[in-house]
């Protein structure tokens, strides 16, 4: 589980809570309000995100998705959010895995706080390698035009955004960038997983 003292803006657990910013934070923009997480990336929890994404655990979204809610429910609800969008996988991926992790899990937390989830508005638009297989740099060059918002009418007030794991906020910047230049509102941020600021 995340404790304080966390980065106000991407979550992150810190060492130092005198520190407001971790260093990522501190060196790049990031085009949503903030992010929060749930859990640190390692042990038990790793292993069953990675369950969920290559082993077809798709019991395993309830789980993450149960454990945003009962984290950050009553913070979602204050926020007024209109709308829980999933960051979307490329087609080809998702034909292949058959499902996209992010997506149940968005799923799940809307139907238990009673939000809808569009799965529609936001595209991934080329086939990105892996982020997995890449550093930092590489990792940011290669989600920056991923994203697309197609020709909608519908411009929401407040998004919030669901990922499976934030590392270096790039996959949810480009996003939350995309959404704003179609003319959405504020993008609030959430993941199941985050690694760690320092
Ligand atoms: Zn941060």
């Amino acid at each position: 589980m995340i404790k304080p003292p966390t980065c106000i803006k991407c979550g992150k657990m810190m060492d130092d809570d005198r520190d407001y910013y971790c260093a990522d934070c501190r060196s790049y923009e990031h085009a949503f309000v903030e992010n929060k997480a749930v859990f640190a990336y390692k042990g038990e929890i790793r292993n069953a995100m990675y369950d969920l994404k290559y082993s077809n655990r798709r019991e395993n979204a309830d789980f993450f998705g149960e454990a945003i809610v009962q984290r950050f429910g009553g913070y979602i609800k204050g926020l007024g959010i209109d709308v829980i969008v999933p960051i979307p996988l490329h087609k080809k991926r998702l034909k292949k895995r058959g499902y996209n992790q992010t997506a149940l899990i968005a799923r799940y937390i809307g139907e238990k706080l009673s939000i809808p989830v569009d799965e529609e508005l936001l595209l991934r638009e080329q086939s990105t390698t892996a982020q997995k297989f890449l550093d930092n740099h590489e990792r940011k060059n290669n989600v920056k035009s991923a994203f697309k918002v197609y020709e909608n009418d519908v411009k929401y007030d407040r998004i919030l955004l669901i990922d499976d794991i934030y590392t270096t906020g790039a996959t949810l910047h480009y996003a939350a960038k995309e959404l704003l230049r179609h003319g959405m509102g504020a993008i609030y941020t959430i993941t199941v997983c985050i690694g760690r600021g320092y």
